[in-house]
């Protein structure tokens, strides 16, 4: 059987370091805020070559208080990408804010540049750009879009832990970047966290503030925030993985060109594109195909385990049936919904696996191994 994901395998590898780091928050009581926390945002943004990390809840919280701390709400609108987790979007929503998606790029399936300008209004208030799967967004153009306009480039990182555009890290493309650490990321905790990063010192304070009841000092709130915070056994976890990341980005694109290579000659497949200069981190290899079902099946029936990223656009889902959208309003993200397959991917994942993966999809499509 070959895992979609193994999170025990990675346990296994660093288990040590883990139960360490562990053992070392409970014996000091650092449960809520304190030095595993403190240590985690340097580490963090240290990483990101940004000045400011803020310890979240989670990677969706991180969107919302940044939507929040923009003074983005009722009248607003907020540009998402049709193909996304619906994360993305939930949190323009819960700001007060209307939710405008964007249609997705046919080969890089992040957001279409020309179907964000015909969606901007004087409304507009943010673009949030999704690094989809782990491949930057077209940031240049995108932030240039949003300076003309005067809207907030919010750049939905959850996916992306590592990945750089022209060689440098996405921190120098503006705005403000929001990172999920949920167990199953690239950078996963074990249980909900995540993180806001910005070179931006007052959006730094005020998102920190939000996030911790309004409190600028203890009993002493400049208004009502939220209970969205980083906690030490996170950080502390978060801290050991941290420093095996880049180890693991490498093995990730390493499997990914496996895959690419032994795919390659399987017309009825299309590998991950990606876009010149974008550093790919591969949270996700998502192939696509014609037969999705079939192939999916085919796997799943010989042990391979896939996923399906994600199998309705959200436009097409039902939480936005408000919005009145038709399948043909979104035709790449609606394509894409009915073709992508995700195969497996970790950095426990062995060539030997990959080779497995890729022997299945090239005998389902009758091609010798
Ligand atoms: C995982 C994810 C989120 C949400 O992160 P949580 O930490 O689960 O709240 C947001 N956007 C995208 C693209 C994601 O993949």
């Amino acid at each position: 059987m070959i895992p979609f994901v193994d999170l025990k395998a990675q346990y296994r590898a660093i288990a040590a370091e883990i139960d360490a780091a562990i053992a070392s928050v409970i014996a000091d009581t650092a449960f809520i805020g304190g030095k595993y926390r403190d240590h985690f945002e340097a580490s963090f943004a240290e990483y990101c070559h940004a000045r400011h990390c803020v310890g979240v809840g989670n990677g969706t919280d991180a969107l919302f208080l940044v939507l929040k701390v923009a003074g983005i709400g009722r009248g607003d609108e907020v540009i998402v990408p049709a193909n996304s987790f619906i994360a993305t979007a939930e949190p323009v929503t819960l700001a007060g804010a209307r939710v405008v998606f964007a249609d997705i790029d046919p080969e890089t399936y992040n957001l279409d540049v020309a179907d964000v300008e015909t969606k901007l209004t004087p409304k507009t208030r943010a673009v949030i750009a999704v690094h989809l799967y782990g491949q930057p967004a077209s940031l240049t153009a995108l932030a240039e879009l949003c300076r003309r306009s005067g809207a907030l480039l919010i750049q939905d990182c959850a996916q992306a832990h590592g990945a750089t555009l022209a060689g440098k890290p996405l921190i120098d493309y503006g705005g403000a970047l929001c990172y999920s650490f949920y167990p199953g990321k690239n950078l996963g905790a074990y249980g909900d966290a995540g993180a806001i990063v910005t070179g931006d010192d007052e959006l730094a304070r005020a998102c920190r503030m939000i996030a911790n009841h309004g409190r600028c000092a203890k009993y002493d709130h400049e208004l009502e925030g939220v209970n969205s915070r980083l906690d030490g056994l996170q950080a502390a976890i978060l801290s050991v993985k941290l420093r095996h990341l880049e180890a693991w980005t490498k093995r990730r694109r390493a499997i990914a060109a496996l895959y690419d290579r032994l795919l390659e000659d399987v017309a009825e497949v299309t590998t991950p594109r990606v876009a010149a200069g974008a550093r790919h981190v591969y949270h996700l290899y998502v192939i696509r195909t014609r037969e999705r079902d079939a192939l999916g099946r085919h796997l799943e029936e010989r042990g391979v385990r896939t996923g399906i990223h994600y199998p309705v656009a959200l436009p097409n889902l039902k939480a936005y049936r408000y919005l009145e959208h038709r399948p043909e309003d979104f035709p790449v993200a609606s394509r894409n919904q009915d073709e992508v397959l995700s195969l497996p991917m970790y950095a426990e994942l062995t060539d030997d696996m990959a080779v497995q993966v890729a022997s299945e999809i090239r005998s389902f499509f009758g091609r010798a191994s």
